[in-house]
């Protein structure tokens, strides 16, 4: 950490500051400038709190050079964290799967229709919601733990690993039942309690960008996650909030790359909700492929005019055979092959 001084400081706010510094047991180095002194803090290890000197007489800026999380960060783990899932499916290595279902559970008739279909197109892992967090609350709020017999019921009928949503910490236990990943949807990336508890799930977690979240927040969202001692945690860009009304969200591509660089932990992409319109789904679910997504959430549903949720943005059984179509030969484009179902692995 840098405490930068205003250029007016007096030699003896510089001494207060060398002197706030070594009282934390860290050494201070103040580097003179022509307009201005800087005091380095060595002997740290991790990030150093610099809310207290923010306080002090004369200090205009701390600049931080450590990143204000750990377990998740490249720096703490250079190799990429590949997830092991059931049957051998991985995510973050080579293979790219695609989790793909209806946004909710609505039924018997349509959950088991949406699996059939998008496993015969080549999905390895079934997503639908039991549980949904809705931003109304006159809006269907899911099956809850009927729709979680309903996704059991789907995985041992297809084969297909299954993906769902605990909203609450007292929730988890039962999902993480039903589920192969637990997933933590955008509106609660920043609930703690039930980051912590979906920490000690035992199970693989999709943790979702929150719809105003910072890439930084994401990453120490995730770093609640692993300092409960769950190494798997996967990242999902689902898109930001923007100004532009044309698409319900806006991905951020950038930020695949971007964690990449910063963090050893995977992250897919889910164009459904990063655009909100089945008519550019293909197209951004192509373009996160190409940008080194270690995965794609796609919304698929058998009658999308009858969805209880988010309808506008899934598609069609034959959308969605035909996207797979396009996905497997750009895999390869960029070093990557499309996760073959688990059945027919080798
Ligand atoms: C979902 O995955 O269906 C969902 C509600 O997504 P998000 O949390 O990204 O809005
Ligand atoms: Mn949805």
């Amino acid at each position: 950490m840098l405490v930068v001084m205003r250029h007016d400081a007096r030699a003896e706010d510089i001494r207060a500051v060398v002197q706030a510094i070594e009282a934390m047991g860290y050494e201070a180095r103040p580097m003179p400038g022509r307009h201005r002194t800087t005091v380095g803090v060595v002997g740290n290890e991790g990030r150093v709190d610099g809310t207290p000197f923010s306080a002090l007489e004369g200090v205009q800026d701390i600049l931080h050079v450590t990143p204000p999380y750990k377990l998740v960060s490249r720096e703490w783990k250079a190799d990429a964290t590949i997830v092991r899932l059931p049957g051998g499916l991985t995510i973050g290595g080579e293979e790219v799967p695609v989790i793909a279902g209806p946004c909710s559970v609505e039924g018997e008739r349509q959950l088991l229709q949406a699996a059939h279909a998008v496993k015969e197109a080549g999905a390895t892992l079934l997503r639908a919601g039991a549980f949904k967090p809705r931003s109304s609350p006159y809006s269907f709020q899911g099956l809850g733990r009927d729709g979680l017999k309903l996704l059991a019921l789907a995985r041992r009928e297809t084969g297909l690993l299954i993906v769902t949503e605990a909203v609450d910490p007292e929730g988890v236990d039962a999902v993480a039942e039903a589920a192969d990943i637990v997933q933590i949807g955008a509106r609660n990336m920043q609930n703690y309690s039930l980051l912590r508890r979906a920490g000690r799930a035992g199970k693989p977690v999709l943790l979702k960008r929150g719809i105003a979240a910072t890439i930084e927040e994401l990453l120490l969202a995730a770093e609640y996650l692993l300092a409960e001692g769950n190494p798997d945690v996967i990242l999902c860009e689902r898109g930001i909030r923007s100004f532009d009304t044309e698409t319900r969200f806006l991905l951020d591509l950038g930020a695949i790359p971007t964690v990449h660089a910063l963090s050893h932990l995977p992250i897919i992409a889910d164009p459904s909700h990063g655009t909100g319109r089945r008519d550019l789904v293909p197209a951004m679910a192509c373009a996160a492929l190409a940008a080194g997504a270690d995965g794609l959430l796609v919304e698929v549903h058998p009658n999308p005019g009858e969805a209880r949720s988010d309808g506008a943005q899934s598609l069609r059984p034959e959308q969605f055979e035909r996207l797979m179509a396009d996905l497997r030969p750009l895999a390869e484009a960029v070093g990557r092959r499309i996760a073959e179902p688990v059945g027919a692995r080798t």
